[in-house]
């Protein structure tokens, strides 16, 4: 069974949680080491060091010219970049990417120039806060590109951005990483009034700016409590699919891609040979043969109503309610039938009917507890406190554990018989 023995958690090991449980667990469960270099990361680093080495010579009194600082990427640039750099475009060559860190470096160099509009206090600063969750203390921890005081006396969360994309107003008030970083900072300088996050998105030269009030620092610790707490309960960490799956650098070690890309490096030989694609052919051809049935059952079962509806006819106007065949005879019985809204037919209706009963004795006598939803709640961690130890409880005392196997056939996109 797996469990995450983590004490410390950063803003993006909690993301990678959010996003996918599974790539957590590969990254910091079992800790398999498969960071990747990419064309990207080694600009983003180079930046990061130049603006480090930048700020570290205006806190010293020197501001340095553009040449001075190019030569600084430059250098920088040239360290990151080694054989171990994976490119998987190669319509861009070593000097174009060279060139995209440059640029970030011109750009933030004319528009920031002479660096004298805050004071920097501290760069590459660690900055973190104990949590305690479930009873256990843990802490938040990460490093602040630049923490600096502003002319007004408000401390600004600098965090250079070298993406292609341009995030909007709304991502930037989402974002969660550096608000944790202000809750760090807030409890370093508690007298501190005001704290503005700031993103640089130094490929554009575009600055967002986003401050947090009192209810949203309290809600964000809360959901920060909430992950901790669901990592801690994990044991499965099921893979969570999506289009980041295409940059997962645990691709072949994921149960949902491994085989694929184990089938796909098959010569074509050996492909129909091996033991898992044969089951699956076979797999399919009696998917194939299901479905044709069930086609079938649908059919007959509508013309066995129109049969049903037309001797029922024949029998009321026979004033009869057996009628005979040859071999058999058909017993017929008419009567009316209520029926009450359903969470698939009428879900509005069904609440408005709940909401009536809800009040009054008659809820205990006809209400049924719905496993399904206290399942599902307590997968969601969507309570917590006394009622999440409530649910788990119950389920631990009242649950049985069963394994249930589920497959499901998904074609091929080029698959003719699809
Ligand atoms: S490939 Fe996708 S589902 Fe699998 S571990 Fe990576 S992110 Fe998760």
């Amino acid at each position: 069974m797996e469990e995450d023995r983590s004490s410390k958690f950063s803003p993006s090991k909690l993301s990678v949680y959010q996003n996918c449980p599974r790539r957590y667990q590969y990254r910091y469960v079992d800790k398999i080491s498969r960071q990747r270099k990419t064309p990207e990361t080694v600009v983003g680093v180079a930046v990061h060091s130049t603006f480090e080495e930048l700020y570290a010579l205006v806190t010293g009194g020197k501001v340095p010219t553009l040449p001075e600082l190019h030569e600084i990427y430059d250098s920088e640039f040239a360290a990151g970049w080694d054989a171990t750099v994976v490119e998987k475009d190669v319509r861009f060559a070593i000097d174009d990417w060279k060139k995209v860190g440059r640029d970030c470096v011109e750009l933030y160099y004319q528009g920031h120039h002479p660096f004298s509009s805050d004071r920097t206090v501290a760069i590459e600063k660690r900055v973190g806060f104990p949590i305690v969750v479930d009873g256990h203390e843990y802490r938040i921890e990460g490093f602040v590109d630049r923490l600096a005081l502003a002319p007004d006396g408000a401390f600004e969360i600098v965090d250079y951005k070298t993406a292609k994309s341009l995030p909007n107003q709304e991502h930037a008030d989402e974002d969660w990483q550096l608000a944790l970083y202000e809750l760090a900072v807030r409890r370093e300088w508690p007298d501190t009034k005001e704290v503005r996050l700031k993103w640089h998105y130094v490929r554009h030269g575009k600055t967002l700016v986003s401050v947090r009030d009192e209810a949203a620092r309290a809600k964000l610790l809360s959901d920060a409590g909430a992950l901790i707490s669901a990592i801690k309960h994990d044991h499965a960490f099921e893979p969570r699919p999506s289009p980041w799956c295409d940059w997962c650098e645990y691709r072949a070690l994921c149960p949902l891609f491994a085989d694929p890309i184990r089938v796909a490096a098959l010569p074509p030989a050996e492909r129909a040979k091996d033991g898992g694609v044969k089951l699956v052919a076979s797999y399919a051809e009696i998917e194939d043969r299901r479905k044709r049935l069930k086609d079938e059952l649908k059919a007959v079962e509508a013309e066995r109503e129109k049969i049903e509806g037309d001797i029922a006819e024949w029998a009321e106007a026979a004033k009869v309610s057996v009628v005979a065949g040859e071999r058999a005879q058909a017993s017929v019985t008419i009567k009316d039938e209520m029926h009450l809204p359903t969470k698939t037919g009428e879900a509005e209706k069904l609440a408005e009917l709940e909401a009536e009963v809800k009040p009054t004795p008659l809820w205990a006598e006809v209400a049924r507890l719905d496993g399904h939803a206290l399942l599902e709640g307590l997968k969601a961690r969507r309570w917590s406190g006394e009622l999440l130890a409530l649910a788990e409880s119950l389920v631990a005392r009242y649950g049985r554990l069963a394994q249930k196997r589920t497959v499901r056939l998904k074609r091929r996109a080029d698959d003719d018989d699809a």
